[in-house]
């Protein structure tokens, strides 16, 4: 089963992602965790993405298609979880092609709706743990102690791109590049909206889709 999650900034992917890992085994494939493992390198290129992701923008397709395919090439039996990709058409075409030489296709896009208040919120509260990488929000989802992961202690971190400066540009870029992919996907018949308003809820809707297929 391959699945795309497809929302606004910060309305819950990961969460959700999470959450689908653990009920059905499936792989997350995050192109935005792909390229934090990249900035990690700080050499040029590194420089380069992390200029254009702190600025709200799209890294360029042939780039992140060719994370994707590196990702893909090790495989998973149960399928995936596409989170934050696709981001443009162009992207949705490709992953079909390489969907197709593995003799695999997309079962479900399931598309999360959040108000753009909450999409905010939620991005300038997010703190995420940089060594379990478990996220939390200040505003929805404390820790037990201040800034310090529940599961191993550590200090949490705010991304770099969780401002609300670069979130009003990512919600842009979103509405102009990603948020084409809705009428594509419900064209395929693959397109299922889900809101998210409570963390379990959403889950239990999503899962009623899923064991649907
Ligand atoms: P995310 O962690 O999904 O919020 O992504 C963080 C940033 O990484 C985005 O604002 C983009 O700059 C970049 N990014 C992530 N996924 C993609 C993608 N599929 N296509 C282009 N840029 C991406």
């Amino acid at each position: 089963m391959n699945i795309i999650l497809l929302a606004p900034p910060a309305a819950g992917k990961g969460t959700m992602a999470e959450l689908l890992v653990e009920k059905y085994g499936l792989k997350q494939l995050s192109t935005g965790d792909l390229l934090r493992a990249v900035l990690k390198k700080d050499d040029d290129e590194a420089k380069q993405l992390k200029e254009k992701m702190n600025s709200g923008q799209l890294i360029s397709d042939d780039y992140i298609i060719s994370l994707v395919k590196e990702e893909l090439s090790s495989g998973n039996e149960k399928g995936y979880i596409f989170d934050g990709f696709p981001r443009t058409i162009t992207q949705a075409v490709e992953l079909e092609k390489i969907l197709s030489n593995l003799n695999q296709k997309i079962d479900k896009v399931l598309y999360i709706t959040v108000s753009k208040d909450i999409s905010l919120k939620r991005t300038i509260g997010r703190r995420v743990c940089p060594n379990c990488k478990k996220v939390y929000n200040i505003y929805f989802n404390k820790p037990k102690n201040e800034n310090i992961c529940d599961n191993c202690q550590n200090e949490l971190i705010r991304r770099d791109d969780d401002t609300e400066e670069v979130f009003l540009k990512r919600y842009d870029t979103y509405l102009n590049d990603t948020l084409p992919l809705i009428k594509y996907y419900e064209d395929k018949g693959l397109l299922e909206e889900v809101e998210n308003i409570d963390k379990q809820e959403t889950f239990t809707q999503i899962s009623k889709i899923l064991e649907e297929i």
